[in-house]
């Protein structure tokens, strides 16, 4: 591995003191198996040090400085994500209780639906409205992989036809902020991009735009707009899709139209919509990522709006816009959609109160909203050495 000579070579150089290392995010947070794939750490390296690995991985690929932001920004290192929940927005009005500041919400669908989408096609809408009107060059979404089926890779969509085609969930995460460098696309000097992303990858943006640095080619300024996905949990593509899905269950990923966890359930439709799969989510636990039992923020409190299935009748989407920007945003969309209020609230508050139950259970910290934003590896080491979630050790590591 290219990180390992890296880091071998720097074993004979003098340390400064106070330096914290890309191989102590990786002890503690990646090879702890606690990674949960946001691409925070890629995008937040000002060398651009990091790279992602054959295993969708962040890894070493440049001498590493020592600088610490890859520790800082990350949401299972050195973040203390829940106060990012205070940035967006007035900070002063906010409340970060329950669901969290909400402007406005609803529950939606786009009239003509979308093909593809997922429940309402609200995400979808909103895009194409805002390309069309000019307010953004591009969003940054997840569109299939041309050699894996049913495994969302990052992608800059810069027209309504390439928004359409990147329509529907893709149940495995794609280190999204990695791909914030916008490499290979025509884009204006100064672009204007929307950000799609599960809630911990919002955090990263929030907590990089409140900070700003150099961040070698990661274009976290350009970002003016962060869509969240609701979400308890992701999966490791290779585990669910491939192992549980493809290889346990006699799945034809080929012949696959839907993958959808709704209800506590895992659900596969075959491409006429004839159910393959429907099994309760518990089933699939062992493909899920560790590190999202500590995320206490299935509702995307840092993003300028919200949007998911709970609260609504299927196909529809909940939204819940929290920000001035996600108002202003949502104006261009609100036209094309059927709109009511949300269907049922209180499916939002209670799925929240399950997902934070399992989050202050398996954080080793205490979460605290009011807390500095970042912690030292130091202060990490002592809430996390000795329990299940302990940083491992390297053969060729010095502090
Ligand atoms: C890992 C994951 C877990 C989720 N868990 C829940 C949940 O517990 N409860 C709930 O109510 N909703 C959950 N959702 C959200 C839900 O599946 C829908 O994405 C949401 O309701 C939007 O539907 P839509 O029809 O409005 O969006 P669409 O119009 O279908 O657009 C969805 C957009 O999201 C992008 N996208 C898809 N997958 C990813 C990904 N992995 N990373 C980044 N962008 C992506 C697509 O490219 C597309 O642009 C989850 C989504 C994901 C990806
Ligand atoms: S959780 Fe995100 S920031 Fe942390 S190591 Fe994994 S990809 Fe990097
Ligand atoms: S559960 Fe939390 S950490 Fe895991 S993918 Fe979703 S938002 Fe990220």
């Amino acid at each position: 591995m290219a990180g390992f000579d890296i880091r071998e070579f720097m074993n004979d150089i003098e340390e400064a003191p106070g330096k914290v290392w890309f191989w102590d995010l990786e002890q503690a947070v990646i090879d702890a198996n606690r990674c949960v794939q946001c691409g925070v750490c890629v995008a937040a390296c000002p060398t651009d040090s990091i790279g992602i690995g054959e295993d969708d991985l962040p890894t070493l690929i440049k001498m590493c400085t020592g600088c610490s932001l890859c520790w800082d920004f990350c949401p299972r290192g050195g973040l203390q994500y829940e106060t990012t929940w205070k940035i967006t927005g007035n900070a002063e009005a906010r409340t970060i209780e329950g669901i969290g500041h909400v402007e406005e919400s609803y529950t939606a669908r786009v009239n003509p639906m979308i093909k593809g989408a997922q429940d309402g096609g609200v995400v979808s809408a909103l895009l194409i409205s805002l390309l069309e009107a000019g307010e953004i060059d591009g969003a940054l979404v997840a569109r299939e992989s041309e050699t894996e089926r049913w495994k969302g890779e990052a992608f800059l969509a810069r027209t309504p036809e390439e928004v359409r085609e990147c329509a529907g969930s893709f149940y495995n995460q794609t280190l999204a902020l990695g791909h914030a460098d916008f490499k290979g696309y025509d884009l204006p000097s100064n672009p204007r991009i929307a950000v799609v992303g599960t809630p911990c990858e919002i955090e990263g943006i929030k907590a990089m735009q409140a900070r700003p640095w150099t961040w070698g080619s990661s274009r976290v300024e350009a970002i003016t707009l962060t869509i969240a996905l609701l979400c308890t949990k992701s999966f490791n593509y290779e585990k669910l899709m491939l192992e549980e899905l493809r290889d346990k269950r006699g799945v034809d990923l080929d012949n696959v139209g839907r993958v959808d966890v709704i209800r506590g359930k895992l659900i596969v439709q075959d491409l006429d919509g004839e159910m393959l799969i429907e099994e309760p989510i518990r089933d699939f636990h062992g493909a899920a990522l560790k590190g999202c039992d500590e995320c206490a923020d299935f509702i995307g409190h840092a993003a300028d709006i919200s949007v998911g299935s709970v609260g609504s009748t299927d196909g529809y989407s909940s939204v819940i816009i929290r920000s001035e920007e996600g108002l202003v945003a949502f104006e261009h969309v609100r036209p094309k959609l059927e709109l009511r209020e949300l269907d049922r609230a209180e499916a939002l508050n209670k799925l929240d109160a399950l997902d934070k139950r399992i989050a202050f259970n398996s954080l080793k910290r205490v979460f605290d909203p009011d807390a500095p934003l970042f912690i030292d590896f130091e202060e990490h080491l002592k809430h996390y050495c000795g329990t299940d979630r302990a940083p491992v050790e390297h053969d060729a590591v010095r502090y």
